[in-house]
């Protein structure tokens, strides 16, 4: 569905950053994957990617925290791919506090991570798409870009601002084949997620089943995780030509969450 397509995805060495990045090869778009993590392993990644699906996969160190960087990786996409059609805004960090001892600097870096690379790698996509009158921008916020939760102060106020930007973004676009949209997960099986299960069942003196059930999916009502083939199925079908009229739109993937 996405032949001759290229597509950068943020933060795609782990969790749904991977899964959007692994659901676009499997469509046939050339990927640029981006995040950190161990090199020989990003490199198995790649190779990989590229070789079951036959697509160009390439990967970019870029911090996300660094404009400059940003810039850089999607020189780095259009001198490697020619173009690129498709951009994920996906890389985020969590840090958890009450506001009265949040660290600054991890307040800065979640809003320099979580929303402003959102911004510069928009930013830097635009002119090719507008050029092109084809585009598609998919930002990954969180059911906490709708809803907030206590001692989450950076992460939710990135993740409204996320779906603020799209908003912009979809109208500053919407007469140029460009479309873009927020997609919301509740809890995703990932890395992320998964780390916290025996440090929070440590923290409340519970078993890890019960933290599951009682602390991470008490918001949930379907009580499972969403996979990240769930949102890499959806990723791509916001990027297919059915999803042309849809813009502006912040999508819940939470089982429920938000219709509370
Ligand atoms: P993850 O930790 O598995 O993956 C995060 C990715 O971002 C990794 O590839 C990491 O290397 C990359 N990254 C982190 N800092 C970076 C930086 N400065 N520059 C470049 N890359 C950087 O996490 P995940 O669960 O897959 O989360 C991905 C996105 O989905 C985040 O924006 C997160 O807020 C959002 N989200 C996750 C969940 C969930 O339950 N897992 C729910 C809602 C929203």
């Amino acid at each position: 569905m996405l032949k001759g397509k290229v597509a950068i995805v943020t933060g795609s060495t782990s969790g749904i950053g991977l899964g959007i990045a692994t659901a676009f090869a499997g469509e046939g778009a050339g990927v640029v994957l981006n995040g950190f993590g161990d090199a020989g392993e990003i490199e198995r990644t790649r190779a990989d990617l590229a070789a079951k699906h036959n697509v160009r996969v390439t990967y970019s160190s870029a911090d996300m925290s660094k404009p400059a960087a940003i810039a850089g990786m999607v020189q780095d996409a259009i001198r490697d791919h020619g173009k690129v059609d498709i951009l994920v805004n996906n890389a985020g960090i969590q840090f958890v506090a009450p506001i009265e001892e949040f660290p600054e600097a991890r307040w800065d870096a979640i809003i320099a991570i979580n929303l402003s690379s959102a911004f510069h790698a928009t930013k830097a996509v635009l002119p090719g798409m507008k050029q092109r009158k084809w585009g598609r921008i998919i930002n990954v916020a969180s059911a906490h870009g709708l809803v907030a939760s206590a001692y989450k102060s950076a992460y939710v106020a990135a993740k409204h601002g996320i779906v603020g930007l799209t908003k912009v973004t979809a109208m500053e676009t919407a007469e140029e084949g460009i479309t873009c949209n927020a997609i919301c997960p509740g809890y995703v099986w990932t890395p992320l997620v998964q780390k916290q299960i025996p440090e929070q069942a440590k923290a409340h003196n519970m078993s890890e089943d019960e933290v599951i059930k009682k602390v991470l999916l008490v918001n949930q009502p379907n009580k499972r995780f969403a996979t990240v083939e769930e949102l890499g199925a959806l990723a791509v079908f916001l990027s297919s030509d059915a999803a042309a009229s849809m813009t502006g739109t912040a999508l819940p993937v939470d089982g429920g969450w938000t219709a509370h």
